[in-house]
């Protein structure tokens, strides 16, 4: 049994080695992806110095404080009007200055009169104040954005305002879910007997899809070699980066898939990782010619395959991605832990903000069996006990994966 650290690193090692693709996508469509390139302003930032403010622009001297109006500009309605040190122009915000004034009053601070502006006794003129001027916030041509940063809406304010409208991102991967097990029927049909739902496929599926990645359904397989074999072929020729399969992958009888898997040509780098839950899970790397596939074995349990894709499968691709592997925080134990073994565990959780302390605190769900899918609905993290430690008591600081 490997240590989650060496397995977690094999499965990164490996993935990391995936030749990204990089496609042109619209802007919109664009959001939750990784950009290919560096992106360049094109112009500088702001492109004209402007007024921040509504009120007058003017040619600063201390001595005047009564400006006789000589004209306005509105955003967008730009004239060039010249004026003496005793006139001024009205500006809006977002005005472009005139090429001969150097500050900018807030109408909160004029006494306005027919054509005369006065400054109010309180106010303060500081010279150049209230003007955005030309490149203050960036200059053209520098990089504002890096290759491999994840597309936000504030990604997207930056490359709207560059002009882009398509982005050069990394095209995502593509990966195939197979769930494995005589008694699963899919959802759409009608369970009898000692019949369950393939739950699995569609939480698995779902999981690619949030990450942005294009979820292949390669369906439910009976635990039947030669069916297992043909269904796994079907996927290893398709053109998938990943295959996903759950269940088979324990000792019964009826688990096939290691076995399977080799005789397909897959070569497997670890099974059985020291976590729980999740245990049981086998990756393997198949070899093609032009360009290798993935294969994560995950145990049909519900709660264990979304445990190993949140602790394998997404933190690898994140990498892969130059994304952050995890989104953890620190958050404060409200309950003791018991841990009888010297696994790491991964606790389903419920963090939440205490507002009285500052800080994160979480509990642990009551049940931690892996088969319980509606105890996993209820939390919202993962929280990470090491493999060398023991019980963990209320008051305690541990990590939590978000989920
Ligand atoms: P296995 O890993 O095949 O030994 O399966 C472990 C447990 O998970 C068994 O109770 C299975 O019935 C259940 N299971 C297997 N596959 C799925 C699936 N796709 N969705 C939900 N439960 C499953
Ligand atoms: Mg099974």
């Amino acid at each position: 049994m490997i240590p989650y650290n060496e397995a977690l690193n094999i499965v990164t090692n490996a993935i990391s080695s995936i030749q990204l693709k990089t496609q042109i996508i619209s802007l919109l469509d664009s959001i939750g992806f990784a950009l290919a390139e560096d992106i360049y302003t094109d112009i500088n930032f702001p492109p004209f110095s402007n007024s921040a403010m509504d009120g007058i622009a003017v040619k600063y001297n201390p001595e005047v404080k009564k400006w006789k109006i000589n004209g306005s500009i509105a955003a967008g309605k730009f004239t060039d009007i010249s004026i003496s040190e005793n006139e001024a122009v009205k500006i809006m915000t977002g005005g472009k200055l005139p090429s001969d004034v150097d500050t900018v009053i807030p109408i909160e601070d004029l006494i306005t009169e027919e054509n005369f502006c006065q400054l109010c006794d309180s106010a303060i003129v500081k010279k150049g104040q209230f003007i955005r001027f030309i490149g203050e916030d960036i200059k053209a041509n520098k990089c504002v954005l890096q290759k491999g940063t994840q597309i936000t809406s504030k990604e997207i304010a930056v490359l709207a305002s560059c002009g882009k409208s398509e982005v050069p991102v990394y095209a995502p991967l593509k990966v195939g879910v197979l769930t494995t097990g005589d008694e699963l029927v899919d959802i759409s049909e009608k369970l009898d007997n000692d019949k369950i739902r393939a739950t699995n496929l569609y939480t698995l599926l779902s999981l690619i899809y949030e990450m942005k990645m294009v979820p292949v359904n390669f369906g439910i397989v009976k635990d039947n070699k030669k069916a297992l074999y043909d269904k796994l072929q079907e996927a290893l020729n398709s053109d998938i980066d990943i295959l996903i399969t759950t269940g088979g992958v324990s000792v019964g009888e009826y688990d096939f898939l290691k076995e399977v898997m080799s005789e397909s040509g897959t070569v497997t780098k670890f099974w059985k990782a020291n976590i729980k839950p999740g245990k049981p899970i086998t990756f393997g790397i198949y070899d093609k010619m032009d360009r290798s596939k993935y294969l994560f074995g995950l145990p049909g349990n519900p709660v264990s395959a979304f445990v190993n894709f949140n602790v394998f499968i997404k933190p690898a691709v994140n990498n892969l991605y130059g994304m952050e592997p995890f989104d953890v925080i620190k958050a404060e134990l409200v309950n003791d832990v018991f841990k009888s073994d010297g696994k790491m565990h991964f606790l389903r959780g419920h963090y939440s903000f205490n507002g009285s302390k500052n800080s994160y605190m979480v509990e642990t769900a009551v049940s931690q069996s892996s088969g319980n899918i509606m105890v996993l609905n209820n939390t919202n993290c993962l929280v990470v006990i090491d493999e060398e430690k023991r019980n963990v008591a209320k008051g305690d600081w541990v990590k939590c994966i978000k989920i």
